[in-house]
């Protein structure tokens, strides 16, 4: 059965008023899968070991060390912590490296993570983006390193660039990381010509306005053959689901239904070169309705695939 991993925790990162990565985001994502037949684990805490596979442990301690007692402080002009972000944050990396390991093990055929703070825009040094660790760089890490995997990939459909995916992995041969996302748009990098230090690194720039129909095109003509050739052992997800029209942060025309399909096309890729083994992890989605709905759809179609 497909696992869920999330925790409480994940609601005490506390950003503030107004700010669009809320704690509601998760709550309305939780609620919208409360009602599928899923596999429930509790995510643990992050061992540091696992952070510094991506991180140097001077950083680790400089965003520590930032943690406020009461309030939240700002590390930049997006990202804020406050009390339970340390906490939070450790959950988000934890769970995804416990997806992949029970994702190896076979004891769940792929999994989803529901937490927060997301990950894809921290970089090596620097949060940004509403993100302090780069959660799935991390994963694809550990998969590589602690369990001695030779090939993964990440595929992040959030609609704004994976940065600190694409920094933490740039001269990562074992990885192909993959990225669509609108062009132009925040955080301004993920030109086609960015191509990692072994031309592993895929960008797929999307103009302001692309929908669906075009979405699925490009995927089906760049990403899948691509995924397919490099044949990786474990397909990694940063899960997005801010290209979808209704959301504020961005001018993508992705419905509901987009997302469903990309998620099933990805698992039918899954399924071809390593056993289905997904792992999905929640990045962006900022209108909620849009968000809960788009998360939904994409764990029904890993758990359709699970089966
Ligand atoms: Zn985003």
């Amino acid at each position: 059965m497909t696992a869920l991993l999330t925790h409480a925790e994940g609601l005490s990162h506390i950003t503030p008023d107004g700010h669009p990565e809320r704690a509601a985001r998760l709550d309305h994502v939780l609620h919208a899968l409360e009602p599928l037949d899923l596999d429930r684990v509790t995510a643990p805490l992050a061992e540091i070991e696992d952070l510094e596979r991506c991180h140097p442990r001077g950083y680790i301690d400089a965003v520590r060390a930032k943690i406020p007692s009461r309030g939240s402080v700002p590390l930049d002009a997006d990202t804020w912590v406050s009390p339970g972000s340390w906490s939070a944050a450790l959950r988000a990396v934890g769970a995804a490296t416990r997806a992949v390991d029970m994702v190896l093990a076979g004891d769940a055929p792929n999994a989803f993570c529901a937490t927060r703070p997301p990950g894809h825009h921290a970089e090596t040094e620097r949060a940004m983006g509403f993100c302090l660790f780069g959660t799935v760089a991390i994963a694809a890490k550990h998969a590589l390193d602690a369990h001695g995997l030779s090939r993964v990939a990440v595929v992040d459909f959030d609609v704004h660039h994976g940065n600190g995916t694409q920094d933490l992995l740039w001269t990562e041969e074992r990885a192909l990381f993959v990225s669509s996302h609108q062009s132009p748009l925040w955080p301004g990098s993920g030109s086609e010509q960015e191509r990692g230090a072994h031309g592993q690194i895929c960008n797929l720039p999307l103009a302001p306005g692309t929908d669906g129909a075009v979405m699925r095109r490009r995927y089906e003509d760049h990403v899948f053959p691509r995924l397919r050739e490099f044949a990786p052992e474990l397909l990694l997800i940063s899960a997005g689901f801010d290209a979808h029209e209704d959301d504020p942060l961005a001018n993508l025309g992705w419905e509901t239904e987009d997302f469903r399909w990309l998620t099933r096309a990805l698992c039918e890729v899954a399924d071809e070169v390593c056993g289905g083994r997904v792992v999905s992890t929640l990045e962006g989605g900022y209108d909620l309705s849009a968000l809960s709905e788009s998360a939904r759809a994409h764990v029904e179609e890993l758990r359709e695939a699970g089966r």
